[in-house]
């Protein structure tokens, strides 16, 4: 009679609360790793040789070239890295899609520990939209999914 008998339910259920497990030690992990990168917030990498100066140095001690520094935007957590985002939608709607929303992501931490404020915020943008993209596809994906469901169950019906 129903489609989904109880102990598909239970393997269900406990699918859902093993990822929901994995989801919330991710996330508890990303938030701790954000905090200590966060410790460190003055040092700033030249973009041309990787040389570590420190925050309040306008120009690279080894080279010379002139640094992006920190003060000039504001603070760093400004540029959102969407990584939680990413993950959830990766697991929850679209692995495929969600494997370039994590990557860049996590392209959005190093740039900024690299002092690349600007590639920060694009590659902010891009996670942000591969996001959506996986979002939306595992929202199809899941509609699609219950509506030949229900037109299976409802099809079955004529069948009694
Ligand atoms: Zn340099």
């Amino acid at each position: 009679m129903f489609g989904i008998g109880i102990p598909e339910l239970t393997i269900l259920f406990i699918l859902f609360v093993m990822i929901a497990a994995v989801v919330i030690g991710v996330v508890l992990l990303i938030r701790r790793s954000t905090q200590g990168a966060n410790k460190n917030p003055r040092a700033v990498f030249c973009m041309q040789c990787g040389t570590q100066n420190a925050g309040n140095a306008t120009h690279c001690a080894r080279c010379g070239t002139a640094l992006q520094s920190p003060q000039l935007g504001s603070s760093d957590s400004s540029v959102p890295n969407y990584l939680a985002q990413a993950i959830l939608t990766t697991i929850f709607c679209c692995v495929p899609l969600g494997i370039p929303a994590i990557v860049f992501a996590a392209q959005v931490n190093s740039k900024l520990a690299a002092g690349d404020r600007a590639g920060a915020v694009e590659a902010s943008k891009k996670a942000k939209l591969w996001c959506w993209i996986s979002f939306v596809a595992g929202v199809g994906f899941v509609i699609i999914y219950f509506a030949i469901i229900i037109i299976g169950m409802l099809g079955g019906k004529q069948y009694y």
